[in-house]
């Protein structure tokens, strides 16, 4: 039953969860502007008409008007009842469901890791101003001040406490927590960060959840991350994604460096489709978010020994993901040159015709296996086979596997049937059958919009305008169609600032109106980002005088029948001159 699990554990586990994840996983999505589309798994189309929106956390078809949040979308998908909907989320992120009430809402908590996450960032954004030593730094790395402040870099000054002259009440637990303390054996608490500049890292949806600290000076080591904690996974997060999803651009590829220098420095440079692993090697889930947005992804190494070896372990990394239309492409830059030295002596351009140039997955495998392997002895051709095998085994089904098996037979003269023939075999995966669109899906999206309609839609889909919704007191009395729904929205929107529109959705599943709801949720308003404020003040206030029309016709229909008592006649008479002054 599910009023046996807690509705906080589900506002949480929506929370915590990425619907664009979810739903990729499953049916794979591509960036469309700021949503993703797919052909839509809920009716048979040829062109994309299913969108996600990762704002919203909400998905959308405009074909056959199928839409709702993650829970809703695994209902449907895997044909499943709403509890074994919110186990199987759960479970796929490895939380246990709590069955009882006592649950204590995880999100309040993590939010406020967040904040002081970004708040530090403030704070050393302020530093930065007062450190010349810091300002030299960057200019002499070539930084504009955009770019320092797109990049929110700031610097941590040469103290032990700065994050007590930080934070008024310093709440070392939780500065523990995102690891800007530490603390030592006697059970002091000190900072982690001091004199280095600092990198904010944001995570897909923009919000801090760690730094790297860059040394000024001869101190070690060069470069110090965030440990991992609750809010920051270095094995999924990369440098400078955010940043690159805010470009209102259309990238082919995208770029991936070592170092946060290296990607500034090409940010400066006009590269604005780069990403840097964090101190780590990359990750399946890095690249997987990769090809989320684009179809190819070049790796930029240095050319030295280390370069090389990270490469290859890169390249392992990507067989399993390379479908066929993905591409993975290596650059080497020339040893001892990175990609600061490269364009300052050479210029763009010159970079730009390296990730061009690049050289393809295909080329790097086989000139690294055939490094240690003498080609021309038949020794040498079993042995290319033989370490060859077990990684191409590891790649999906396609052309491109076919075509790489081709290439070994040609290095080993061995035919490429029989190459492919013993492969381990891969568990076979079923493809999904279409689903059958059946008639309640039909139903499209058509919404009149009414001032109602237009006050719950827009809160909905910015449920940060919540707070500012001032006239509540005015509008809750006023008998409006609707208006029960727009102040419990107001009310738990404002109670919990950090809902998502499919967060707050999930309070209607199941109960009346709930249709009603994920269908606003899902109109477009076509309004631009910066005019929905003032079009939802607008429809507010317009809301408030037809609230008074109708209260001023209910008195006066009272009046006629000479059932008025005093308080009413004063409220008429109030209701009547206000409306005057107003004209
Ligand atoms: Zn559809």
């Amino acid at each position: 039953m599910a009023s046996h699990i807690p509705r906080a554990f589900i506002t949480d586990l929506i929370a915590r969860t990425d619907i664009v994840e979810v739903i990729d996983n499953r049916v794979p999505l591509k960036k469309a502007g700021m949503n993703y589309s797919a052909c839509c798994p809920f009716h048979n189309e040829k062109t994309p008409s299913f969108t996600v929106s990762p704002n919203k956390q909400f998905y959308h078809c405009f074909g056959c008007g199928a839409n709702g949040n993650v829970i809703s979308f695994l209902m449907e998908y895997d044909r499943l009842g709403f509890v074994e909907a919110v186990e199987t989320l759960a479970a796929e992120r490895g939380i246990p469901v709590p069955r009882s009430e006592a649950y204590q809402a995880n999100a309040p908590v993590q939010q406020n890791l967040y904040d002081l996450v970004k708040q530090a960032s403030d704070y050393y954004q302020q530093q930065l101003q007062g450190s010349a030593k810091a300002r030299d730094y960057l200019n002499n790395r070539g930084l504009s001040a955009d770019i320092i402040k797109e990049f929110a870099i700031g610097y941590a000054p040469d103290n032990w406490d700065n994050m007590q002259r930080c934070f008024e009440k310093p709440a070392s637990e939780d500065l523990l927590k995102v690891g800007l303390l530490i603390k030592n054996d006697k059970n002091h608490c000190y900072d982690k960060f001091r004199d280095r500049v600092m990198f904010p890292i944001r995570d897909r949806r923009g919000r801090y959840v760690g730094f790297g600290g860059r040394v000024l000076g001869d101190g070690t080591p060069k470069y110090l991350n965030s440990p991992e904690t609750p809010i920051f996974h270095k094995g999924s997060e990369l440098y400078g994604l955010y940043e690159a999803n805010q470009q209102r651009q259309h990238f082919s590829e995208m770029v991936i460096v070592e170092g946060y220098m290296d990607l500034l420095t090409l940010a400066q440079y006009g590269f604005r489709n780069v990403v840097a692993t964090l101190g780590t090697s990359t990750t399946k889930q890095h690249l997987e978010r990769l090809y989320r947005h684009v179809d190819r992804v070049v790796f930029c190494f240095d050319g030295d020994n280390a370069g090389r070896q990270a490469a290859w372990r890169a390249l392992q990394v990507c067989l399993p993901l390379m479908q066929d239309g993905r591409q993975a492409n290596f650059i080497f830059l020339p040893d001892g040159e990175d990609p600061d030295t490269l364009l300052r002596q050479q210029g763009a351009d010159a970079f730009k015709t390296l990730v061009k140039q690049a050289e393809p997955l295909s080329s790097f495998f086989f000139r690294h296996l055939r490094e240690d392997v003498d080609i021309e002895s038949l020794d040498g051709k079993a042995r290319l086979a033989s370490l060859a095998k077990p990684l191409l085994s590891q790649m999906p089904e396609g052309a491109f596997k076919t075509m790489l098996y081709e290439e070994l037979s040609k290095f080993t003269r061995l035919d490429s049937a029989k190459l492919q023939q013993f492969e381990i075999p891969r568990k076979a995966s079923p493809s999904r059958p279409q689903r059958a669109s059946h008639d309640q899906r039909r139903r499209k999206t058509n919404v009149r919009p009414t001032p109602m309609r237009v006050a719950i839609a827009l809160l909905l889909q910015h449920p940060q305008l919540a707070e500012k919704t001032h006239n509540i007191t005015k509008l809750a009395p006023l008998s409006l169609p609707g208006m029960d729904i727009f102040v419990e929205l107001v009310d738990l929107a404002q109670t919990n600032p950090h809902l998502t529109t499919a967060a707050l959705l999930e309070h209607w599943r199941d109960r009346e109106h709930g249709d009603y709801l994920f269908k606003l949720a899902a109109w477009e308003h076509m309004l631009p980002d910066a005019g929905v404020e003032g079009e939802y003040l607008d429809t507010l206030k317009h809301l408030e005088k037809m609230g008074q029309h109708h209260e001023i016709e209910r008195l006066l229909a009272k009046a006629n029948e000479g059932s008025l008592g005093d308080s009413e006649k004063a409220l008429l008479q109030s209701l009547i001159s206000h409306t005057k002054e107003e004209g």
